[in-house]
């Protein structure tokens, strides 16, 4: 497996890279949900590319960078087993984000005035994790967009646990016609529901045994939507309810929306909607979602 760990060297690589090339992007700390990934992108071509970078431009402030795991040599062992080719990690931020950058991809609203009119809704990042985690989606799409510059992958990888990550990426690629497809991969999940991420590392043995409960939220809802409960505030009081009685977990939001533009809805479903949930527990914060098919 070869390691990367510089722009100038990626660059010179992809140069002499021929066949078709699985890009998995993570930052790092990996378990069996970007292993899975990984091997997704080992067995659809030729090459397989894992990069590795802990993106400052992602967090907010007051948000966890300085906390976030990182064991870059485990990861690179994980990776080699999964017969990954080559693994870009940049080796400090300044790689990717040098002195002097000023250039970053903002989703935003359909300018006034546009042809063909859009229907108007708003952006994406003013949704969901984007409202509650300003600046996010702009460091995630910004971050995504390089990597796909310097790796130019046949296909690149993502999981569906970041829902909405997954939308914005999708918009983005699309947007600026990267020449790529998007291949989301299904969540991976712990024995008890709870969602693989690296930041369960945040939690102890107890709050990992409660922190099924937003799993269970989920799929309780998804029970309810099978069983005929079409209502919006019906689906989101289950979930709620079910959260609120964990006294480990602090809820941030709970959500029914539209799968594609994540508007909330409101009254009942008409078609295939997407249950989500944020909860605090310990120091973690914690996402997770399920969609509701028709
Ligand atoms: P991260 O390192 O958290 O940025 O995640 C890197 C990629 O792995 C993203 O596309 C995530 O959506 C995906 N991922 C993270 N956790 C899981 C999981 N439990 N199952 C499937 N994919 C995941």
């Amino acid at each position: 497996m070869e390691i990367i760990t510089t722009v100038a060297a990626m660059q010179a690589r992809r140069r002499q890279l021929h066949g078709t090339i699985g890009v998995v992007p993570t930052m790092g700390y990996l378990h069996e949900g970007h292993l899975s990934l990984a091997r997704r992108a080992r067995a659809e071509n030729d090459i397989a590319l894992a990069t590795i970078f802990v993106n400052p431009s992602q967090f907010g402030p007051t948000e966890d960078l300085a906390a976030y795991p990182r064991d870059l040599p485990r990861d690179l062992a994980l990776l080699e087993a999964e017969h990954t080719d080559i693994v870009f990690a940049p080796a400090s931020p300044a790689e990717l984000y040098p002195s002097g950058y000023q250039t970053w991809i903002d989703l935003a609203d359909p300018a006034p005035g546009d042809s063909p009119p859009h229907r108007p809704v708003s952006a994406l990042p003013a949704k969901l994790e984007g409202a509650r985690r300003p600046g996010h989606f702009r460091g995630v799409a910004t971050v995504v967009a390089k990597l796909f510059n310097l790796t130019l992958p046949t296909r690149a990888y993502f999981g569906q646990k970041d829902a909405q990550q997954c939308i914005v990426i999708r918009r983005m690629a699309q947007d600026l016609n990267f020449d790529l497809d998007i291949v989301i991969c299904p969540t991976v999940r712990e024995a008890n529901g709870l969602a693989m991420s690296s930041r369960n590392a945040y939690l102890t043995p107890e709050e990992r045994a409660r922190a099924s409960v937003l799993f269970r939220a989920l799929t309780t809802a998804q029970a309810a939507h099978r069983a005929g409960e079409r209502d919006a505030d019906a689906l989101r009081h289950i979930m709620f309810d079910l959260l609120s009685a964990e006294p480990l977990a602090r809820t941030d939001y709970v959500s029914i929306a539209d799968p594609e533009t994540l508007e909330e809805i409101t009254g009942v479903l008409t078609g295939p909607a997407l249950a989500s949930l944020a909860v605090r527990i310990g120091k973690a914060r914690l996402i997770d979602n399920v969609f509701l098919d028709l």
